[in-house]
């Protein structure tokens, strides 16, 4: 990934107790307002709204032009990165087991998080994964009933058919890396989503459409769910930042800044949604005084309830991998990555049957410098075998800078804290090896592929890995206070008319990328909602 600089948001700094005017956006008068129109929320508001609600769906973002090929090609998705337009510009706190290049440890990692009508589908590369069938048939048994994976596939089903999903054509190029893996012994898996396991050599869904005159386009949930829908009854404001969530006499809404950076708020007559992903939405939990009693006590903000697991549980897999030089010219790729990726097990065996929930556990993705805006700042053509490692231990936070309440939040993945995730990344880089070194891929390499030695080791590992920006957990789901933040109705314990719903509530990783959960959250959040559950 490269490293861009973004400029700071403007954020202003502001007591979380002032008085603040109430100025309706428009009209005032909603049933539902939902912060946020990414992955998860645009399906929220659309479907409120199509049921007759007075929805308001606020982002602090904009909306992406039509004509804007950077965020429709689905190629262009390295220079949508670079577009400070349409990033946050979060980072990790220091982290002290990933080194920078002189091997000093303590790197700070881009925690990429899109703004603007799309949320992160606006630049993220488009794979498709459901999430893994025994990663919901697991949360069911933890207690979260009605989410086990045959109850979410009727809305797995409209989510496929609203968006439309692409499976990857192979090239000779991708063909290739397809046959390696098969000789490396995972079996071919066309239906990685719809059958009974995701392990395998398996061609890439993704999240993009084929237009009438043949073209490939990326899709957003808010494009197909809210832009294609004529609904009267939703109001979308851009550029507004919510602060907070509020209840007073009167009832309850947010707090926002609006574009002209006016302090206001507006009521929700029903419920106020948080779809602000994973690092906003535990960060304007705390803001409104829901969270840990202390932590909030340190930031001088007035404590509405306390509930401790807010922020906690914050999960993010370590993408590791090394690129290796290729004969020019590298084919196009009409994908985000090579459209052959794989599903594979740390053991190196075949999962059991069915596989056990978090036993497929490396994900590998290529991708190339070939893609418009990829790194590629030596003119050096190259293939990034890129592999991730899920289903780690590690747990990290979301928490509010005490010197700045409502500036950036805080977020602190702490990978490889925890015992046997070196061991899982280790397992990465050499399946990622064991790739680049199949006799058939390497007359592809212009170069030689490293020596096993050099990147199969704990100093690679440190060095190469990163986030994959699949953050969930921060707001995780369950049926306990003391250990969760929302029920299994998404609504925030001990805290009424509010819930959330988005990718931080999903209560452990999920078997792959995680846009899919995060809009399945979002479907199944809106029947919640609607069914008054
Ligand atoms: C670079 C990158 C690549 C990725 N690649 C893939 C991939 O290939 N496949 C895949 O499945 N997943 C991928 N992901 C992850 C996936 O896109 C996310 O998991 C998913 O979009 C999360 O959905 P969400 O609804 O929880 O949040 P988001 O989609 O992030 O939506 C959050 C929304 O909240 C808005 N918002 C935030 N703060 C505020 C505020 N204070 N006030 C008002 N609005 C606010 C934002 O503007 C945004 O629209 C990628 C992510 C990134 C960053």
């Amino acid at each position: 990934m490269p490293a861009i600089e973004f400029p700071p948001i403007d954020i202003p700094a502001h007591p979380a107790a002032a008085p603040v005017p109430i100025m309706p956006i428009e009209t005032g008068e909603y049933d539902y307002i939902v912060v946020g129109a990414g992955a998860a929320g645009s399906i929220v508001a659309a479907k409120a709204a199509a049921a007759g609600y007075q929805v308001l769906l606020v982002d602090i973002g904009t909306a992406v032009p039509a004509s804007d090929e950077d965020a429709w090609d689905p190629t262009r998705w390295y220079k949508m990165l670079a577009n400070p337009d349409f990033e946050m510009g979060f980072h990790s706190t220091p982290q002290a087991n990933l080194v920078n290049t002189d091997l000093a440890p303590g790197r700070v990692a881009q925690m990429l998080q899109s703004r603007g009508l799309g949320g992160c589908q606006l630049h993220n590369a488009m794979v498709y994964v459901r999430g893994g069938r025994s990663t919901y048939d697991h949360w069911a048994r933890q207690g979260c009933a009605g989410w086990d994976y045959e109850s979410l596939v009727p809305h797995f089903k409209e989510i496929e058919r609203t968006l439309g999903i692409v499976t990857a054509e192979q090239d000779e190029f991708s063909q290739s890396f397809l046959d390696a893996y098969e000789r490396l012994g995972l079996p071919y898996n066309g239906s990685y989503n719809t059958g009974p396991s995701e392990y395998g050599a398996v061609p890439f869904q993704f999240t993009i459409e084929k237009t009438a005159d043949g073209r490939l386009r990326r899709t957003t949930s808010f494009e197909k769910f809210v832009g294609a829908a004529e609904l009267p009854t939703l109001t979308i404001a851009t550029g507004v930042y919510v602060r907070r969530f509020f209840t007073d006499d009167d009832g309850r809404g947010i707090e926002y800044n609006s574009p002209a950076g006016e302090h206001m708020r507006v009521y929700a007559r029903r419920e106020v949604i948080l779809s602000a992903g994973a690092i906003v939405s535990p960060a304007i939990l705390l803001r409104s005084g829901i969270g840990p009693a202390d932590a909030l006590s340190d930031c001088g903000i007035p404590l509405l309830h306390d509930l401790p697991q807010v922020g906690r549980n914050f999960y993010d897999d370590l993408g590791c991998g090394f690129p290796v030089l290729v004969k020019s010219p590298l084919p196009d790729t009409p994908y985000g990555f090579v459209g052959a990726g794989v599903f594979a097990c740390e053991s190196g065996s075949a999962p059991s049957d069915p596989p056990a929930f978090g036993e497929i556990n490396l994900e590998v993705q290529i991708s190339t410098s070939k893609l418009p805006g990829a790194p590629d700042s030596y003119g050096i053509r190259y293939c990034l075998i890129g592999c991730s490692a899920m289903h780690l231990a590690s747990r990290g936070t979301v928490e509010l800078d005490p010197r700045k309440p409502f500036g950036r939040p805080i977020v602190n993945p702490m990978w490889l804290t925890a015992e046997g995730d070196m061991d899982r990344c280790l397992a990465a880089m050499k399946l990622a090896h064991d790739i680049a070194s199949d006799p058939a891929l390497i007359e592809q390499w212009d170069w030689w592929v490293p020596p096993e030695e050099l990147v199969v080791c704990e100093e690679w590992v440190r060095l190469s890995g990163t986030t994959v920006q699949h953050y969930v957990g921060s707001c995780q789901m369950g049926p306990d206070a003391g250990t969760s933040v929302v029920g299994p109705d998404l609504r925030v314990h001990g805290v009424p008319n509010l819930r959330v719903i988005d990718a931080s509530v999903a209560p452990t990783p999920v078997t792959g990328n995680t846009a899919g959960v995060a809009m399945v959250i979002g479907a199944k959040g809106a029947e919640l909602l609607l069914n008054g559950d």
